[in-house]
């Protein structure tokens, strides 16, 4: 909980969204914003006791985003992360970020990151970081989710288990947000647009709202 400005306001917010721009990551402003808006619809459904999930903290830009939904709302948020990186942020790739290194192992490590952004934006009450696997932590998962947001590794493998492993989970009703869609493959890899093609097509979630390169969708019942 904040001090000096109360859960929901305005002012608290415009704390979280300014704090959300500070921290390192890959989520543009204007997407952010339509993460919130489409968590908060979700946790206003789910009156006072809905279940976010995150796949793909990294340092905590879109976990504040949703955070701020969440306290808004009564919700909470599982944000899982192993924090060691995708093969995108590895040393030599596109995404590489030298200061996420941890020098004693050599070896990424956002997780120190990501407890500051949250603590920075007294989240805690709302927020639990889960680190690990994310298709391991699926299997075991057995809560339904009122919002997913799945933003995880982006190659082929890793976004399909994401996909496979947490869209069973997701409730009648409930929704699915994807970053990096991108329909252009000059705008981006190609996994998350052959999700979102195959979420839809499917006809087991039809789209919702979106935003830059997010797509929310709502899961039909069975
Ligand atoms: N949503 C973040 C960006 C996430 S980057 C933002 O707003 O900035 C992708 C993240 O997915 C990385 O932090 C990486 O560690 C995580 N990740 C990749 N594969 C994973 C897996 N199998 N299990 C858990 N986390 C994974
Ligand atoms: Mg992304």
């Amino acid at each position: 909980m904040s001090t000096g400005t109360g859960t929901g306001s305005g002012a608290r917010l415009e704390e979280l969204f300014a704090l959300a721009r500070s921290v390192k990551g890959f989520m543009p402003d204007a997407e952010g914003f339509a993460l919130f808006e489409a968590a908060k619809r979700a946790g206003q459904q789910g009156g006072g006791a809905a279940v976010f999930v995150e796949i793909g903290a990294w340092c905590g830009k879109s976990t504040i985003y949703l955070g701020a939904a969440a306290e808004a709302t009564g919700a909470t948020l599982f944000s899982v992360d192993h924090h060691r990186g995708s093969e995108e942020n590895q040393q030599g790739w596109e995404h590489h970020d030298p200061e996420v290194v941890d020098p004693s192992t050599h070896r990424i490590d956002t997780l120190p990151f990501w407890r500051r952004s949250i603590a920075a934006a007294s989240l805690d009450s709302c927020v639990v970081g889960v680190v690990g696997d994310s298709p391991l932590v699926a299997a075991a998962w057995r809560t339904p989710v009122d919002f997913c947001f799945i933003d995880g590794g982006h190659g082929e493998d890793p976004a399909w288990a994401d996909y496979r492993g947490w869209g069973p989970h997701i409730a009648p009703g409930g929704r699915l947000a994807l970053h990096d869609v991108f329909p252009d493959p000059a705008d981006g890899g190609r996994p998350p647009y052959e999700i979102w093609r195959e979420a839809t097509s499917s006809g087991a979630f039809v789209e919702e709202s979106s935003c830059g390169s997010l797509r929310v969708l709502r899961r039909m019942s069975d």
